[in-house]
């Protein structure tokens, strides 16, 4: 592990012994047995990230591969990049995975959800962190990559850690993205805005998109793939039954992806 982590109450680097990392002042933070360290502090632990039964719905839907065409799409954009990557809002690591086809990459995956990181470290070579996107437990200037799937993100925090003439990839639904579901959910549907990026901080270098159409295979599978998204919580009781009653479809997958770079200070 080459990039060091920084302590979350003094702000020195924390140096990693075989079951913790512990930094100059002797503050301790334990390595769990799956492999990720986790970095929250009590007192900032407002937000546990997404609910256990979203993390395990999200886990089981895309292990059906209905994702794979982004998942390749990653694998191939990051091909040939060296370097450190930093994936933020990493989950249980579906795409971290992606990334880590790459060896030439040092991959570390924060995530503020502890169950997901679990998951994700129990499977993959990278280190995982629990820590808040606001709050990054990285020094300026520490990374070559980063990136952010469907995550909101904390552009001056990402701005931070990369280095100059680093990269972000963020990647976001689509105008399209999950249409069908949304039409079946709703009776209305808006049409999905798109973030812009502040352009003189963090540049759009490449912007591309990936389409296309899945067809569900279970009805399990499209319970899972409506509990992983946001407008779950939106829903009624009588929406999802709904939901239940309706024949499998197919569905639109659509993906922003957009590339920044950090411009040279
Ligand atoms: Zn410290």
């Amino acid at each position: 592990m080459r990039i060091p982590l920084r302590c979350p109450v003094c702000q020195e680097p924390l140096k990693k012994e075989a079951h913790r990392f512990i930094c100059p002042k002797g503050h301790s933070f334990d390595i769990a047995r799956q492999g990720y360290v986790n970095l929250l502090l009590k007192q900032s632990d407002k937000h546990f990230g997404d609910a256990p039964e979203m993390i395990l719905a999200r886990h089981a839907f895309l292990h059906q591969n209905y994702y794979q065409p982004l998942y390749q799409y990653l694998t191939n954009h990051f091909h040939s990049c060296k370097g450190s990557l930093l994936d933020i809002g990493c989950g249980e690591g579906y795409f971290t995975n992606a990334l880590c086809q790459n060896q030439d990459l040092e991959v570390y995956g924060v995530d503020i959800s502890k169950k997901a990181l679990q998951i994700a470290a129990r499977e993959l070579p990278a280190q995982f962190i629990v820590a808040a996107s606001q709050n990054l437990p990285f020094f300026a200037n520490s990374f070559d990559e980063v990136i952010s799937l469907f995550t909101p993100v904390d552009l001056n925090e990402i701005i931070r850690v990369l280095k100059p003439g680093g990269s972000l990839t963020l990647i976001s639904p689509g105008p399209k993205h999950l249409l069908e579901l949304r039409q079946c959910l709703y009776e209305t549907i808006k049409e999905k805005q798109i973030k812009e990026i502040n352009q003189e901080i963090l540049p759009v270098v490449k912007q591309d998109s990936l389409t296309y159409f899945f067809d569900v295979q279970s009805s399990e599978d499209l319970n899972n793939l409506c509990q992983m998204t946001p407008f779950y919580k939106r829903t009624s009781q009588r929406q999802r039954e709904k939901l239940k009653q309706t024949p499998l479809f197919t569905i639109t997958a659509d993906f922003l992806i957009r590339q920044c770079r950090k411009i040279n200070e």
